[in-house]
């Protein structure tokens, strides 16, 4: 499986995206303001799309990939629709206060209801599913709305992604004995405002301390969602705790395979 991080932070500034991965060219994995990066055609080759939770910084990039490919993924009167994956709440959230025709037109019943652009398809949490050939799961996670983590098998292993959490136990129980090949766990605040990371349901180093402790050793760290302007704070953190293992944030751009 091809990886390539479109966004990986927890806001936006100049260089900073939010939340988004590009799987195999098809299949992405939250749509956060990377999506805006790719060429129109690479947009326009986005089958499917997984969403973790209904947050802006996750979802904003549904909106807008809709309205730009739509023409392109039209030949005659026929429509590929691209395929909205995410918790039942979260889509009633979108089309609640996304597709409304009032923050945007409603995309599942455009350019023809009967063949709509976009189609919003539950899951739910434990559920195993296959999009473009890659066997995926969906996992647990504790945010303040409901919210969930995806896990891909890959020939490497697992690749996790954490989706925007806080403390999750059940995430731990349920990978314990499992190959991971990268696990990409958020890391949204720093210690000085740790407070606002249990509040907001987020992690921050000391935080994600504790959660590793709970993962076998030799498993691979990648850290996402740190704050604009927290980077050099929550590495710093990282550093001086003296982990035993190395843990590296992700940057907007970097490519895997797995
Ligand atoms: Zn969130
Ligand atoms: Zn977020």
């Amino acid at each position: 499986m091809n990886l390539r991080v479109l966004g990986c932070s927890g806001s936006i500034a100049q260089d900073c995206r939010t939340t988004s991965f590009l799987l195999n060219d098809s299949v992405l994995v939250d749509a956060g303001t990377g999506v805006g990066d790719l060429t129109l055609d690479e947009m326009a080759a986005i089958d499917h799309i997984l969403i973790s939770h209904s947050h802006l910084d996750h979802v904003l990039g549904i909106a807008l990939i809709a309205d730009s490919v739509m023409h392109r993924r039209m030949s005659g009167d026929e429509c590929r629709p691209i395929r909205v994956h995410a918790l039942p709440e979260t889509l009633e959230a979108l089309r609640r206060h996304v597709f409304n025709n009032v923050i945007w037109p409603d995309f599942t019943r455009l350019p023809r209801p009967q063949q709509p652009i976009l189609e919003l398809h539950p899951i739910e949490i434990g559920q195993r599913l296959t999009l473009a050939d890659l066997p995926i799961e969906v996992l647990p996670a504790a945010h303040t709305v409901p919210a969930c983590g995806f896990g891909v098998a890959t020939p490497s292993g697992w690749w996790i992604y954490t989706g925007d959490t806080g403390p999750n136990p059940a995430l731990w129980r349920t990978l314990r004995g499992r190959r991971i090949a990268q696990l990409v766990i958020e890391t949204a605040f720093s210690d000085d405002e740790r407070a606002l990371a249990e509040v907001s349901k987020h992690l921050s180093p000391s935080m994600l301390a504790a959660e590793l402790e709970q993962l076998e050793e030799h498993t691979r760290v990648v850290i996402t969602h740190v704050k604009p302007g927290e980077m050099a704070a929550v590495t710093g953190q990282l550093a001086a705790m003296g982990l035993g293992r190395t843990i590296t944030p992700l940057a907007r751009g970097e490519t895997f395979r797995f």
